[in-house]
């Protein structure tokens, strides 16, 4: 694939993306969120190296997540995981101006990337928190949606008291080779827990 166009052709005839999440990705080039020397490998389904040991996920997974989180205008989202920034420019899409993304990221140098990165595309309804995700932002909390962008090996208990009632939280949870990406919800007080597809990703480095 060589154009977003293309990109967003695959990921809407796999089923990775809604109608909606399409358009939002359609509105967002992957290329300006990846490094100069890796620009040429921007549109294939495949996570890519941005430094300091990470990556920018495949957007097949990106989408999925963020499916799975069905994410609706004006709402609030907080991001465990900012790495290039480009879930949370997906997210601020999706969430428009009266809503919010909020993206924590455990590398100061990611941090700095991604903020530049959204601004650059235009995104100013983006927080970018230099911390650790595993204890979540509880000044802010409870959020509606929550997704988490690197390996936990449980969920966080942060994270589960900073989800609203009726919220959704997205998580791959596992061991480092290998995680269930699991989508919660919090009803009624209580977490319902489905197991959606197996993923790889980089570790949730953290207290929790
Ligand atoms: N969502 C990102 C994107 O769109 O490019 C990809 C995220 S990358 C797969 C995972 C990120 O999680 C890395 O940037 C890593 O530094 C970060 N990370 C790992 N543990 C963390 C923690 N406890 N708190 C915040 N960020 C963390």
């Amino acid at each position: 694939m060589n154009s977003n166009q293309e990109l967003v052709n695959y990921l809407l005839g796999t089923g990775y993306a809604s109608e909606k999440i399409a358009k939002a990705v359609m509105k967002i080039d992957r290329a300006d969120f990846v490094p100069e020397q890796l620009k040429q490998n921007a549109y294939i389904d495949s996570p890519l190296p941005i430094g300091h040991g990470q990556t920018i996920s495949a957007p097949g997974v990106v989408t999925f997540m963020t499916r799975l989180l069905d994410v609706q205008e004006g709402m609030t989202v907080l991001e465990v995981g900012a790495g290039s920034g480009y879930q949370a420019a997906v997210l601020a899409e999706l969430v428009g101006e009266k809503g919010k993304v909020i993206t924590i990221e455990r590398v100061a140098e990611l941090v700095e990337r991604a903020k530049a990165n959204c601004m650059r595309a235009g995104y100013k309804n983006i927080e970018f928190i230099h911390s650790d995700g595993t204890k979540g932002h509880p000044a802010k909390a409870p959020y509606e949606r929550i997704i988490v962008t690197a390996a936990a090996r449980s969920v966080p208990k942060a994270l589960e008291e900073q989800l609203a009632e009726g919220g959704k939280l997205v998580i791959p949870v596992g061991s480092s080779y290998r995680q269930d990406l699991l989508l919660i919800q919090k009803l009624k007080g209580e977490l319902q827990v489905e197991k959606t597809m197996p993923v790889v990703f980089v570790p949730l480095i953290g207290e929790e």
